[in-house]
């Protein structure tokens, strides 16, 4: 099922007694192709939840319109959506088991939709199956895991068929081991589905990993969509450089001067044809090379052998990072008895911001 969003834009009154209204989401236009996993993606207070909760049906728009395939949504209730949600906290039922907090959605189903006990346990037990819970359906939730619990909360939600599946945060509550085990699983399970997936975390590996596509918001506006490394590697802005990768981007206090790019005196890459002004230079780790004569050099702070790569720290008057983190290959040798490191720069992994 594709999804479009027109213009789509939430407010909430504001909380104390003269404050604004606060603009949770603005103008978020986007089509989710049929059968893709997207990542939203942003810091807290960027307007996800808000997204999501309009996709569901949860929050009402202010203004702007959601259409699953080519029928309107936006006026329907969540049941009539066709969507399946999972939640940070699960949410399950303690007192219930596996089986009955599976089969319970399926419980309220009317009309032409509603199911034989038979057909409610044959979904529950494919439900089930897809995540791999079979031998768990007659525990109680207080007697499983995190990651189990939230393998139980998936299966709930993939109980009614839904065309749409929502994932808020699904992993922040699992440890670091199981956070990435389930991650493989929720794509696993997307891939063998092909439900269109919304997956909202502020974590922006996790969504690189595990999205076809990202979308990167800040303060409830839309700041880049694309596939994960496209954006990795064309930044339309600094929030969206410095948002995206781990060790995070090297930003400096730059100048564009006589077609080049520099950063103090350094001369760093050319830049033909471009006016003369200040700028913010991005440099991703992985953008530097270690050269006797480069350009740019840095006083030395330390080097850390990482088995593969070895992570050179060190700094520099126009670094607006507190260090400057390089990250090269093993195999080079690096002077560690000396104060300073020279660099030179890959194109591909530099870019310039305005202010
Ligand atoms: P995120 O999911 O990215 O953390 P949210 O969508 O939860 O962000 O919130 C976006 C903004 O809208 C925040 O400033 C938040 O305080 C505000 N907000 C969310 N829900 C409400 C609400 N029910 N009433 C008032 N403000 C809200």
């Amino acid at each position: 099922m594709k999804i479009q969003l027109e213009d789509l834009t939430k407010s909430f009154p504001g909380r104390g007694r003269n404050s604004s209204r606060v603009t949770a989401v603005k103008d978020f236009n986007f089509e989710i192709p049929d059968g893709e996993l997207i990542g939203l993606l942003g810091p807290s207070g960027c307007g996800k939840s808000t997204t999501l909760n309009m996709i569901c049906g949860l929050e009402k728009p202010t203004s702007g319109k959601i259409f699953f395939g080519d029928k309107d949504v936006t006026a329907l209730p969540p049941e009539k959506r066709g969507v399946g949600m999972v939640f940070q906290n699960y949410a399950l039922y303690p007192h219930l088991t596996v089986r009955q907090n599976i089969i319970f959605p399926l419980q309220n189903l009317k009309g032409k939709d509603k199911l034989s006990r038979a057909e409610m346990e044959k979904r529950a037990m494919d439900a089930a199956a897809l995540v791999q819970i079979q031998e768990l359906m007659e525990r109680k939730p207080g007697e499983l895991s995190g990651g189990q619990q939230q393998r139980v909360a998936i299966a709930r939600a993939l109980v009614k068929l839904p065309h749409v599946l929502l994932l808020d945060e699904p992993l922040s509550n699992l440890d670091a081991r199981l956070r990435l085990q389930t991650r493989e699983e929720i794509r696993k399970i997307q891939r063998a589905t092909k439900i269109t997936t919304v997956f909202v975390t502020h974590d922006q590996e996790e969504a690189m990993s595990i999205s076809d596509r990202i979308v990167v918001m800040k303060a409830g506006v839309v700041q880049q969509t694309g596939k994960p490394q496209e954006v990795y590697d064309d930044p339309v802005n600094l929030f969206v450089a410095k948002f995206l990768g781990t060790p995070p981007i090297n930003v400096f206090q730059g100048k564009i001067k006589n077609g080049k790019v520099c950063i103090g005196d350094a001369a760093v890459l050319d830049a033909p044809g471009q006016k003369d002004r200040d700028v913010f230079v991005g440099i991703r780790p992985e953008g530097f090379l270690l050269k006797e004569d480069g350009p740019l050099i840095c006083q030395l702070g330390g080097v850390e052998v990482m088995g593969r790569d070895i992570s050179i720290v060190s700094n520099h008057e126009a670094s607006l990072n507190p260090n400057i983190r390089s990250i090269i290959s093993a195999e080079t040798k690096v002077d560690t008895s000396s104060e300073i490191v020279r660099f030179a720069v890959k194109p591909s992994k530099l870019f310039v911001f305005d202010g």
